[in-house]
């Protein structure tokens, strides 16, 4: 009877397991047609035209306070991909901290750093050093995202000047250790050329998230609306000196380029 038993068992462990890897109840069938896009290969010179999606930034100026964490999924002992480091904002409305697109207010709930770049332009042949994600959150909620993404290069000038990014990621805490307060200039942590962010150019395409929710998760469900400026910014040799060492290298917490092709569209 033993080897009878073996089938069943397995059976029940199948079931178990379609079970436990189903998406959540609240995903729709087309937001399976966003699984795992994300991070691709930037086309600038876009199939998909002139975005004409709104995007109008309402963040306030000057400096706002930022709880800078090494985000833990997993075992404080143990560093991971999906890690990374991140500023949440913190003791200040959300009203400074919004921005609106297609007339819906978005509200930003962290910005992270990838220590290598994950999305490289078609026309570059290499990767930004560093890519910044402002993470915003529609009326959708949880699953309703839109991230700014900011490129950033390393500044090789002899006596570099820190940059918002490096008023913000500068002795970043360890997994685990408190949240470290962080006063940094918001409007600072996305270009401002030409004239205003809202204007800023940018390529646009819809992927999904780069990282799971969990260490070793797989949850890349959810349709995200990606806004990537053209204009880049900078950080200083030892921020990214400081930011890689959590991670092994060459890839570091950066998700490598999926073979998936958004169509992108651009805002001049
Ligand atoms: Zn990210």
């Amino acid at each position: 009877m033993a080897p009878k038993r073996v089938p069943m068992a397995i059976g029940a462990l199948l079931a178990l397991t379609a079970a436990l890897t189903v998406a959540p109840t609240t995903t729709t069938a087309s937001s399976f047609a966003y699984l795992n896009v994300s991070p691709v290969e930037i086309d600038t010179t876009p199939a998909g035209g002139t975005s004409t999606d709104t995007l109008y930034v309402n963040y306030a100026t000057g400096n706002r306070t930022f709880d800078v964490t090494h985000e833990n999924k997993g075992t404080c002992l143990s560093t991971h991909f999906e890690e990374d480091i991140r500023g949440v904002p913190v003791s200040f409305p959300v009203s400074e901290r919004q921005v609106s697109w297609n007339g819906n207010t978005y509200e930003l709930k962290n910005i992270h750093y990838h220590a290598k770049g994950e999305h490289k332009q078609d026309n570059q042949p290499d990767y930004p050093a560093v890519e910044a994600h402002l993470l915003h959150q529609g009326p959708g909620g949880a699953h309703d995202l839109l991230v700014l993404v900011v490129l950033l290069d390393v500044n090789n000038s002899p006596s570099p000047t820190n940059s918002a990014h490096d008023d913000l990621l500068v002795t970043p805490p360890n997994e685990c250790d408190p949240a470290i307060n962080r006063n940094v200039n918001l409007r600072g942590l996305i270009p401002t050329q030409p004239a205003s962010p809202a204007q800023a150019g940018s390529w646009r395409y819809v992927g999904s998230k780069t990282t799971p929710e969990t260490h070793g998760g797989s949850d890349y469900w959810y349709p995200v609306q990606f806004v990537i400026f053209k204009q880049r910014q900078t950080i200083t040799p030892t921020t990214l000196t400081m930011l890689r060492s959590r991670w092994s290298g060459p890839q570091f917490n950066a998700k490598p380029l999926t073979a998936a092709t958004p169509t992108f569209s651009e805002t001049p």
